[in-house]
Formats: structure tokens, sequence, C-alpha cells
């Protein structure tokens, strides 16, 4: 249960239907190409995409077209040649490993659209980093709506460990239980590295809602980066201050870094912070928040 609890917060968290976990994004890569397509389809890569995609590729009988690296004139011109098969899919780094550089997703998607292809992008390098919520390079870039399959790791931003996952669509999440090999023919990832990284994501949505259950407004949602709007710089100031002489060192923002009247505190919610930190921060906000007008 604590494995699927983590899927669906995963799918939650990029905004898809359903997600899957693997072991690690190696093994996610190794097992999609091969379970959705087949001799009939075609698949173009990024001639810069991560090892991990070049061997999943290998592993499948559908027609591989690599195109140059972020060069769109020539995906169209392979996109063009594949209209012959059955089903296309193009496969792309979001950000690429190697040269940090971030595939220009707005033009791909667009092209997807007019020759009739999926879009899938491996996001190890971009989920927790990109995009104004972490959610990565679709969402960085506007097209959350037209990617279709997300590939990523749970060892980088989210934790540092290991683990991997899909996300997408229901029916292709229902299809890679089925036939994917690497998820079928191995080991899922342990009890206690799932249980690492359910927190992290579950530990934003704790200070969200008891701090809004407090009567205090969050700007923002799931983040962990959680500003307390207060709107006045004096009101920020202080409440910061006599948060850190509680113990607690949060940010106070004003003018000129944030917009006039939109002063706020700034508080950043990590993986070490416990439960206990997140309920202890909220009564000192509740307390701090009486004591100087900011709550009735
Ligand atoms: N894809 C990319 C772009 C990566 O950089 C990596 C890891 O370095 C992987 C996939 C593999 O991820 P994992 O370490 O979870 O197997």
């Amino acid at each position: 249960s604590i494995h699927k609890d983590l899927e669906e917060k995963i799918a939650r968290f990029h905004q898809r239907e359903d997600a899957i976990l693997y072991a690690s994004c190696f093994d996610a890569n190794a097992g999609i190409f091969e379970a959705l397509l087949t001799p009939e389809d075609a698949v173009l890569s990024d001639e810069l995409n991560h090892a991990s995609i070049i061997d999943g590729i290998r592993l499948c009988k559908a027609n591989k077209y690599r195109y140059k690296h972020m060069d769109m004139q020539d995906l169209e011109a392979k996109l063009q040649d594949a209209q012959k098969h059955r089903l296309r899919l193009v496969a792309t780094d979001g950000a690429f490993s190697m040269d940090g550089d971030i595939a220009p997703l707005r033009e791909i998607c667009q092209l997807a659209e007019k020759y009739n292809a999926l879009v899938f992008i491996d996001e190890c390098h971009a989920t927790g980093f990109l995009g104004p919520n972490g959610r990565g390079t679709d969402e960085l870039l506007g097209v959350m709506d037209k990617v279709t399959i997300i590939n990523s790791t749970l060892g980088k931003a989210l934790g540092g460990a290991a683990g991997g996952y899909t996300t997408g669509p229901k029916p292709l999440i229902d299809l890679l239980r089925q036939r994917s090999r690497p998820y079928l023919f191995s080991n899922s990832l342990p009890p206690a590295v799932v249980g690492c990284f359910t927190h992290p994501l579950v530990l934003p949505i704790r200070f969200r809602s008891k701090m809004t259950a407090a009567g205090f407004t969050i700007s923002g949602k799931d983040h962990p980066i959680c500003p307390v709007m207060l709107g006045d710089a004096r009101l920020a100031a202080v409440m910061a201050e006599d948060m850190l002489n509680r113990g607690i060192y949060v940010i106070g923002f004003s003018y000129p870094v944030v917009p006039k009247g939109k002063a706020r505190i700034r508080v950043q919610i990590s993986a070490v912070h416990s439960d206990e930190d997140i309920d202890r921060c909220v009564e000192a906000f509740t307390e701090v928040g009486r004591k100087h007008g900011a709550l009735p």
C-alpha cells in the first residue's frame, strides 16, 4: 500500500492520471518502449538522449529515427518520413544531462500535434528543479497538457537515493503493469526507500493545510517553498524576528524583493524536517500571528 500511495502522490505532483514505480529510472526507460511500441510503430529520439533511453529503444522493435540534437528541422523531416508507420513517439530528455540544455518542448509538441505523434520526456534532471512548482520542463514551458509520458527518478532532486517512475495516462500505466519487463521481472523499491520519498512530497501539504486552517494565506500549491502572505512589510519583518526567537528560521521579504503590498515570510520545507517540526512551526506562526494582529 505504501508503493501505491507513492504512485498516487507522484501522479498528483505531475498532474497526470497514474504512475508506476520502478527500482530506477534506468529501468523505467528500459521498460517503456518495448511495452508500448510494435514493429508497426516509430520512435524518434534526440541524438544526445540519456544512455538509458538509448538502451530502452534498442530493446524495442519499432522503426528507429535519431534526430540531430534539438534540431527541429531534422525532427520534422524524420516525422514526415515516419508518417507511414502506425504510431509515432518522440523521445527526449527534458533537461540534457551532459550539456545542461533544455529541450525545445513547445516546438516539439507543435510538431507532434502536426504529425500526430506522442511526446515522451525523461525528466531526471528537471523534476524538482524546473518550472514554478518544480514539476519539470513541461511546466516550465507551459506544455503540461501536451506531453503524454514522463519518466523520472527519485534519486536526484526528490531525495538522493534510488527509484524511478513513469507517469501518464491510466491506460498506459495499466499496460506497463502487464507488459513492462523491468517492472514484472524485478523487485520493486524497498519499502524503506518508498517511505523516504513519500515524506518530502507530503510535508509541504501538511504545512500548507495546517497554516490555511489556522487562518493564514499561503501562496502557490503543493510546493515546498511556502510563502506566508502578510502584505505589510513591517509585519513580515517583526513576525520573522519573533519566529527566530522561537528557534525557527524563516525569512521576511518585502519591496523591492517582492511587489509593494505583497510582503511575506518565505518558509522552505525540506526532507530533513519531521512532522513534529512542521507542527511546531505552525504553532509558532499562530502565536506570533495573534501577537502581531495577523490573525484574530
Ligand atoms: N535518465 C537521465 C537523463 C539520467 O540522468 C539518469 C541518471 O543519471 C537516468 C535516466 C537514470 O536514473 P536512475 O539513476 O534513477 O536509474
